[in-house]
Formats: C-alpha cells, sequence, structure tokens
C-alpha cells in the first residue's frame, strides 16, 4: 500500500509530520509519499517556490526510511490537481492499493474538487480526524455510507473507492501561525523538525526580507 500526502507545505509541519505517521503505522503504508503542489487550486498561491518547499520537507524526513518526498506535481504545468497526480501514481502502480491522505477540513470540501468519483476509482481516502461528533452535509454523507470502510483491512481488500476515518493525534499547529512567527522574527524551535528550521533561518524564509 502506498500512502501520498499532499499539500503545499509552506513549510511543513509537525502537525502534518505526525499524523501522517500514525496513518502509515496504523495502515501499515510501505511508502508514504509527501506531494508538495505546485499551485493551489484551492487557496493562495503559496509564499515559497516549490523547490524550496520540496527542500523543506525533504530536510524534515531525513534518512527515515518508508517515507519520500514526491516532487512529481513540479513537472507539471497548470493547476496541481489531485486527479493527475493520482493517476501519475496509478500509473507508477498499476494495482497496488493507493490510499490518499487528507484533513477532515480539506475532506469537508471534497465533493467541489477537480473529479472526485474518479479520484475514488484511483485511490481510497483516509481522512484525519479529530475525536468526536462528526457531520457533514448529505451529499458527502451519502457518498460516506457508499464508501466507508471500518477496518484498515478493507484497505488492502481493494485497490481503490473506499473512505477510512482515522482520528490522529491533533497538534494545533499550522503553516500559518508559523510564517507569522518567522515574520515577526520571533523563534520556530519545537514547532518544526530542526533541519526545517535551519533552513528558514538560513535563507530567512518568511521573514518578508526575500
Ligand atoms: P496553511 O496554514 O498555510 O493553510 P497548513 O498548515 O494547513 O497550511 P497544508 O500544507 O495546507 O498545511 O496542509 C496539508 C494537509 O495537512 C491538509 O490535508 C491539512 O488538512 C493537513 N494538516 C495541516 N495541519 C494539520 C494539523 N495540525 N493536524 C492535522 N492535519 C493537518
Amino acid at each position: 500500500m502506498i500512502g501520498i500526502f499532499g499539500g503545499t507545505f509552506d513549510p511543513v509541519h509537525y502537525g502534518h509530520l505526525r499524523p501522517a505517521f500514525e496513518v502509515q503505522e496504523e495502515l501499515g503504508i510501505r511508502q508514504m509519499h509527501f506531494v508538495p503542489l505546485r499551485d493551489a487550486p484551492h487557496r493562495g498561491q503559496p509564499e515559497v517556490s516549490p523547490e524550496l518547499r520540496c527542500a523543506l520537507v525533504r530536510a524534515a524526513l531525513g534518512r527515515r526510511s518508508g517515507v519520500c518526498v514526491d516532487d512529481r506535481e513540479l513537472h507539471r504545468d497548470g493547476p496541481s490537481y489531485s486527479y493527475d497526480t493520482l493517476a501519475s501514481f496509478r500509473q507508477q502502480w498499476p494495482n497496488e492499493p493507493l490510499v490518499l491522505l487528507l484533513g477532515e477540513d480539506a475532506f469537508r470540501s471534497f465533493l467541489s474538487w477537480h473529479r472526485p468519483l474518479d479520484i475514488l476509482e484511483l485511490a481510497h481516502l483516509v481522512v484525519m480526524q479529530r475525536p468526536g461528533e462528526h457531520q457533514f452535509d448529505s451529499q458527502l454523507q451519502a457518498l460516506i455510507t457508499d464508501r466507508q470502510a471500518d477496518s484498515p483491512g478493507e484497505l488492502h481488500d481493494a485497490s481503490a473507492g473506499r473512505i477510512y476515518f482515522q482520528q490522529v493525534m491533533q497538534l494545533d499547529i499550522s503553516a500559518t501561525r508559523i510564517r507569522e512567527l518567522c515574520t515577526a522574527g520571533r523563534d520556530i524551535s519545537y514547532l518544526v523538525p530542526d533541519a526545517v528550521a535551519e533552513i528558514i533561518e538560513r535563507l530567512k524564509l518568511y521573514t518578508g526580507k526575500l
């Protein structure tokens, strides 16, 4: 099983890394690909170039096995649609289960993404959520009712098409807050791996002084 975790990663932080690791462990994902998007179709453009955001993820992952930074979106023009990214993964791994990780906030708008139902032909969705009650709008709820997997084993039995909810530890860290701290000249230790903080400081990223 291959995991795909897309994001702007502007910059990557422990709020990305810990939940991704928990999903990897729980589901038995053999390789987790962190995919920085080049161009963000659903939001404002990232502050730092795609190449540098990739370099930050690479530094965050270090030499750890079972994880990698995947720069395939950097080589594609136009908006970085998840559908296109997953189609390219599917070409590379025609039969293996693929799982796309996303936070619950991102999942809530899933049906407004480019070709959402075709995405489910290519991959499973794993929604990382907080403990507690979760309400979804009726269209999304219908999709969940149709597709929900009750155990990780069900994701191994098919190569795509199921939706699995996993509770992960919530670390209330956002890239927005980290950028704000940098701009204010504050220290970002313990929010990101040391190797990431070191690059951000050395290159004066997010200080508004580039
Ligand atoms: P920004 O503050 O710039 O909006 P972000 O910190 O939310 O960025 P993204 O790169 O946009 O980071 O997020 C990529 C994915 O990681 C999304 O699916 C998002 O839901 C998830 N994510 C981001 N922060 C956390 C967190 N603290 N805990 C769990 N999931 C997170």
